[in-house]
Formats: structure tokens, sequence, C-alpha cells
């Protein structure tokens, strides 16, 4: 099997064949999300712990929606009610779980770097939904696989990722991704919101949307994420929307058979037309929701096999 990984990080040290693996395996989890009957037992017996340090809809439902159709016993840990309140560390709440022997921990922080300390500590395998402004390797998974279907390939591909690159875990993680992949890569935004370093990244940057969606295939869009900004990173929404928020007019610069995503939470009138975004002719939005419960339960699937195989391993050498 291609997948070696004993937890997910990030898109960072994953190789191609491994992120092909993933996909496969989740266009088998599509199948099995549309009939009547959802169940597998693949993470039969095993326990799940979803630890969410920062809001979160999509992502945490479809963790717990996964592990539950694996058959897994799912916890979701509220942190509002957790001794986290009270002070303790980030650290001592990962050993005080590790000592419930679980199998699975599933964690979004709003730290960069907190999920991959937190791995450190733990005997689970551990699996990131998002730190800070790090990675967020589900999120573009399953971007990954809502392009594929989409377009047929996720090679050779011109993708343009629009708006607050900056503070984005999701461009991050879709640019090494798409970037691995061989496709050209576009970032459109206001320079404020560019990351230092932005020509380190591989990709053509453009502060003018109609330019940077010349012929692009898939216009990624992104939230504003103004949790994460300290002050005036744009003049108004209303002068955002007017320059950067995708509408149809803008959208008809890209190529006629363009896709439009956003991961979601979207703020309608800020970083797209209401209207375009429910647009089921250009719009994949739903698309990445229901793709994203097929490619979590893959990963999961995929981990607890590398999980079974090393503390076989482990047993077999305690008996020689
Ligand atoms: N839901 C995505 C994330 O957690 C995108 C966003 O919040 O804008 O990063």
């Amino acid at each position: 099997m291609a997948f070696r990984a004993r937890h997910l990080l990030g898109i960072e040290p994953l190789q191609p064949l491994e992120i092909t693996t993933v996909l496969d395996l989740a266009e088998r989890y599509v199948e099995l999300n549309r009939r009547t009957v959802k169940q597998s037992d693949a993470l039969a017996g095993m326990t799940q712990i979803n630890m969410f340090f920062e809001a979160s809809t999509r992502t945490q439902s479809s963790f717990e929606i996964a592990g539950k159709r694996l058959g897994a016993d799912v916890m979701n840990m509220s942190v509002a009610q957790s001794s986290v309140k009270k002070g303790e560390t980030l650290i001592d709440t990962a050993l005080t779980l590790n000592a419930m022997h679980p199998d699975l921990l599933v964690v979004r922080h709003p730290s960069s770097g907190a999920v991959n300390l937190l791995a450190q500590k733990v005997d689970c395998a551990v699996l990131n939904a998002g730190d800070g402004r790090h990675e967020h390797p589900t999120q573009a998974l399953l971007d990954a696989l809502t392009i594929r279907r989409a377009k047929g390939r996720i090679q050779r591909l011109t993708i343009a990722i629009c708006g607050d690159i900056a503070h984005s875990r999701v461009a991050r993680s879709n640019l090494i991704l798409l970037g691995k992949m061989e496709n050209r890569l576009r970032l459109i935004g206001p320079p404020t919101l560019m990351p230092a370093g932005v020509a380190d990244l591989g990709a053509e940057v453009y502060d003018d949307m109609r330019e940077g969606l010349k012929g692009a295939d898939v216009v990624m869009m992104l939230r504003l994420q103004k949790e994460r900004m300290d002050g005036g990173f744009v003049p108004s929404m209303r002068e955002y929307y007017h320059r950067f928020g995708l509408d149809a007019e803008k959208l008809s610069h890209a190529a006629p058979d363009a896709i439009v995503m956003h991961p979601g939470p979207m703020n309608r009138g800020v970083e797209i037309d209401g209207d375009l975004a429910d647009d089921i002719n250009r719009s994949v939005i739903q698309d990445q929701v229901e793709m994203g419960v097929a490619v979590r339960m893959a990963c999961m699937d995929l981990l607890a096999r590398n999980l079974r195989r090393e503390r076989g391993r482990k047993i077999a050498e305690t008996l020689v």
C-alpha cells in the first residue's frame, strides 16, 4: 500500500502517490455514502476523539460522521467545558486523553505547529483538522477529489486561489498539494493579503481578478479571515467585494467551464456573490462538503491500517 504515514499533520510530507491513494479510496467511500446503509467496519473497536480548540462546522461534523460510518466510537471533546479553560496546557490535555487509549485524535488549534507538537506526545494517530495559518490537509485532499471528479484529472490545470492568502491554511495546503501534482497556480488578492515570500511558492501573483482569472479551469475563493487580522488589511468590505469579490462578470474571464470553489464558511457579498455560490452549473461548493466526509473516511481508514500494522509488529517483537 502506498500510504505509509503515521499521522496526517500536513500535505508537505506526502508523496503524489500517497495523495492518489487517499483520493482513490475516498472514491469508494463516496459510493458507500450514497447508499441507504452507510456502514463499514474499518474502524470497528477503535476510539476517535475530536478535539477542536477553534470553531468549526463542516470539519468537525464531517469527521464525526466519517468516524461513525466506519464503526468507531467517536467522542467530541467540548473544549469550552474542559480543563483547558481552567488553564491546563495543550500537552497536559493530550497526555490525559492519551491515557484513555484513543486510536485516532482529530485536532484543530489556533496556533500553527500545535498539532505537530501534540503528535509527538501521544501513542495514537493524529489528524490535523487545521492549525493556525499552517495546514489543513483534509481540506486540500477534499478539494483535490472535487477537482478530479469535475475535471477528470488533477494535473495540468490552471488553478486560481483568490482572496486572503496570507491568513489561510487552506491556501497553503492547496498550494502544496496542487504544486506536487504539477498544476499551474495563480494567487490573486490585494498585496496586503499576500504572505511574505510569496514568490517562493511557485505561483504567479496577481492583484487584478480579471487578469488573474484569464483562462483558469478552477477558481478557488477564500474567506476573509477577520479573526486573524489585527489591523486594516482591507479598506472596506464594499471596496473589497468590488475589486476581489467573485461575481458572474469576473468569472466570465475564466475558462467557460471553470468551476467555483469555497471551503466555507462563506461571506456572501464579501468574497463571493450569493447567487453564483448557489449556481449548480458553476459552483461545486456542496460537492466539496460531500467529498469532505469521504476523504476523512479514507484518511482515517489508511491511518488505522498503519496503526494496526505497527501494533502488530510491536507485539511480534515482544514474543521473540
Ligand atoms: N474552514 C476553513 C478553515 O478552517 C476555511 C475558513 O475558515 O475560512 O480554515
